[in-house]
């Protein structure tokens, strides 16, 4: 059987990519090693939208999460979290792990933090010295206004750190534009690489904050101090042994984003999207996310009385299809169907078909193909902008 991973994180990787992972490992202290390095941050720039140093990080996204908050905060720094899902929480996490005080703002899961609650918990609490928010809420498929955030952070004291680790090279993501001090990410979502990296740009005002902590008493992270990746970087260099086979194998991966173009990378994700959640009706499911959606993924509700356990591994037994469940609080209740980086829109409408043969034969009343001719033409009349 043919397997098809649709999982948000891993992802699957380009074949181009593949091979160089396949490539005998080379010494990391070279000028072959230092060109790559610095044509690849150029190429996360223009990712991310930056013009910033963009630090690479050897760790998952939560180490770049880490190095983010670990820079700026001290026991009692105030942090406001904006969380709509697990991920959102998580910044909540490695605050209290650190000893900030956090102020969190809340919605529904399903929901997105609007810029209105933010606008009052700025108001009541402007000894705040962060805003954390999520670009795309991977445990519940909603897109965050990061836009609308980052205009209310910027003028005031604060430092805007966003997780945007399932969301950057997906979905639109201006980082200087729309003032994320902060933004982390991570290589195996959209940027199609193994799991391995963590990727962290810092503005101005991010390196500014960092250095008046450090007044604050001692750093609280060694290793990832963000300031010795920014040195290090000027010469194209980084602090500590890199997973330099995996950032030679980022090259490829950037090429196909570079080729494609921002824009059109945005364009080519929001149709998948559209397509995918067209497929609801005719599968006969809900959207657990109506209003707010990200382009990564999309998150469909298990109907009453039937078991999403059976669900997920009848897809992968029969089909070879693996998506992936809910998370924590959300286990049983909903299945995750990605559509992010190296998945194309036929490894969607397969998993759509294979979602309707399992859930028919688990008695779900759908039409033959009804899920499959709904994503199709939802992915033939988009039009962009729409
Ligand atoms: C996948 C994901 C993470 C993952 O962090 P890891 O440490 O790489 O497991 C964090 N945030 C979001 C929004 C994600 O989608």
């Amino acid at each position: 059987m043919k397997p098809r991973l649709l999982c948000p994180g891993p992802t699957p990787v380009p074949e181009e990519t593949l091979l160089e992972l396949a490539m005998p490992v080379t010494f990391h202290r070279s000028s072959q090693f230092r060109a790559i390095l610095g044509a690849v941050v150029a190429d996360l720039q223009e990712v991310f939208c930056t013009k910033n140093p963009v630090c690479v990080i050897t760790s998952s996204g939560t180490g770049g999460m880490e190095a983010a908050l670990t820079n700026v905060i001290r026991p009692g720094t105030k942090v406001i979290c904006c969380i709509s899902g697990r991920w959102g929480e998580r910044w909540k996490n490695i605050s209290k792990a650190f000893g900030a005080v956090v102020v969190e703002l809340t919605c529904p899961y399903g929901e997105a933090i609007t810029p209105a609650q933010l606008t009052q918990a700025l108001k009541d609490h402007p000894d705040a010295k962060v805003v954390t928010a999520t670009l795309s809420e991977t445990s519940t498929g909603v897109r965050n206004d990061i836009q609308g955030l980052g205009a209310l952070v910027k003028d005031t004291d604060a430092v805007f750190i966003v997780d945007a680790i399932s969301g950057l090279g997906v979905m639109e993501c201006r980082t200087d534009d729309w003032h994320v001090d902060f933004c982390v990410t991570g290589s195996q979502k959209a940027l199609m690489l193994p799991a391995g990296l963590a990727f962290v740009s810092v503005s101005p005002k991010g390196f500014k904050r960092i250095d008046e902590t450090l007044t604050q008493g001692p750093a609280a992270s060694f290793y990832f101090d963000l300031r010795k990746y920014r040195d290090n970087l000027k010469g194209n260099d980084t602090p500590f042994t890199p997973a330099n086979t995996l950032i030679k194998a980022l090259r490829h991966s950037l090429a196909r984003l570079k080729a494609e173009g921002m824009e059109k990378v945005w364009q080519r994700h929001e149709r998948m999207a559209a397509a995918a959640r067209a497929a609801a009706t005719g599968l006969n499911l809900k959207l657990f996310a109506r209003v707010n959606p990200t382009s990564g993924l999309t998150v469909f509700e298990v109907p009453e009385g039937l078991d999403a356990s059976v669900i997920l591994s009848r897809l992968e037994k029969e089909h070879g299809i693996r998506i992936a469940g809910g998370q924590d609080t959300m286990k049983g209740k909903i299945v995750r169907l990605a559509h992010m980086g190296y998945i194309d829109f036929f490894e969607v409408l397969a998993a759509v078909s294979a979602l309707e043969l399992v859930l028919s034969d688990m008695g779900h009343k759908i039409e033959s193909g009804a899920g499959v001719s709904a994503a199709q033409r939802a992915f033939a009349s988009w039009k962009p902008g729409a």
